[in-house]
């Protein structure tokens, strides 16, 4: 288990390195640009540095960048070991030996089991991964395990119960999913601090989305204070729940290096007044019409046309709550692509009505979501 005092003592923000820089007109990584953004992270007394075997290009770069010009004991960095993308079991367990030799390091801070949802646990238990990060534990290949998370409160209770075990967990929590039933992250967090867990956050920025968000969220951001930037408030609301070790800020340029640390070097948690505002931002975004799906695919297993409803309904909420249609557009099409059908291609069955456990009227959601997004 992880030390209280240790935990206290982390610095709170977390370098997440899956949206690096790239070179100009490329999509290669920009090794230098990252190794002087590493430099000015470490300068201000920062540490916690995040990867994962599936992050393209992000484990070699963080070699290249930072573990071979700095010293071992300066950082802690980590990998997570993901059961979806490997052919069977033996493949899944061979993902620590690549991330080691990528990341340059003969042991992982901290080792995750990746993206653990109602969709996949099964695969994970199955291939007895549980065991196995244990196993690498004792071997002295990672120091600390846990698991990221994108499945229920429900789900996360459950496992937690099962896996007393586990040292930290990795939770999607930002204040526009705080409240918001198909992330629910209050739900999640709430459950990760009945079991005492030390909480990883990620995503506070809703994947950049809080940096710019809705018009009257950000009139009611610069109201209260015109020189703070948006994504201060999205990252020092998380930063100032208690129980959370590290918020992962997945830094793209040295720009967004130079914010974050303005207010997370020196880290103050959001004042009393301040949380309300953040609660007023919290109402605006719930005032405004959105699918309430939780997420939990029961409603999937048995659509004849293998529609991914969520999947389809995340992204039409992208657009009703942020406005973005051309990020929802994106991301409807990735959810639509081969197997999958488009949301069009419902044949009005209604046996994904039946298992809704929020009685959500998924056949004329379908029909609005393929007027706007097809
Ligand atoms: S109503 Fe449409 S989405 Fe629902 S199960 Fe039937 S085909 Fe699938
Ligand atoms: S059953 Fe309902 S809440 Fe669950 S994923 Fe399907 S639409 Fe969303």
């Amino acid at each position: 288990m992880l030390d209280e005092q240790f935990v206290k003592q982390m610095p709170k923000l977390g370098f997440g390195l899956m949206r690096l820089p790239r070179v100009v007109d490329s999509d290669v990584i920009d090794v230098e640009q990252t190794a002087t953004m590493a430099n000015m992270f470490f300068d201000a007394g920062l540490k916690y540095l995040d990867s994962a075997y599936v992050y393209e290009g992000s484990e070699e770069a963080a070699r290249n960048a930072v573990t071979s010009r700095h010293d071992r004991n300066t950082f802690y960095i980590t990998s997570k070991l993901n059961a979806g993308v490997a052919k069977d079991e033996a493949d899944a367990k061979n993902q620590i030996h690549v991330s080691l030799e990528r990341e340059g390091v003969d042991y992982i801070d901290f080792y995750l089991l990746h993206a653990l949802s109602e969709n996949n646990v099964a695969k994970y238990d199955a291939w007895n991964l549980w065991d196995y990060v244990k196993q690498l534990k004792e071997e002295g290949k990672i120091k600390h395990y846990g698991f990221s998370f994108h499945g229920t409160a429900k789900l996360l209770d459950e496992l937690l119960t099962k896996h007393p075990d586990v040292e930290f967990v990795q939770l999607q929590i930002n204040y526009a999913d705080w409240n918001n039933p198909s992330v629910d992250s209050k739900g999640v967090y709430e459950v990760a601090r009945k079991h005492n867990k030390p909480i990883i956050v990620m995503e506070p920025v809703k994947g950049g989305t809080l940096a710019a968000p809705p018009v009257k969220v950000a009139e009611l951001l610069k109201k209260a204070d015109p020189d703070a930037s948006y994504a201060s408030w999205a990252i020092r609301f998380v930063a100032s729940l208690p129980g959370v070790m590290v918020v992962l800020s997945g830094m793209s340029n040295l720009a967004q290096m130079e914010d974050n640390l303005s207010y997370m070097k020196d880290f103050k948690p959001l004042n009393e007044e301040e949380m309300k505002v953040i609660e007023q931002a919290m109402d605006i975004l719930a005032s405004i019409d959105q699918i309430p799906c939780t997420g939990c695919h029961y409603c999937t297993a048995g659509c004849p046309m293998q529609i991914q409803i969520p999947d389809i309904f995340k992204a039409m909420n992208m657009d009703l709550i942020f406005n973005k249609k051309e990020e929802a557009k994106k991301r409807y099409d990735s959810a639509t692509k081969e197997p999958h059908a488009k949301a069009s291609a419902c044949v009005q069955c209604g046996q994904c009505e039946v298992q809704c456990p929020q009685h959500i009227e998924i056949r004329s959601w379908l029909k609005r979501v393929s007027e706007v997004l097809e």
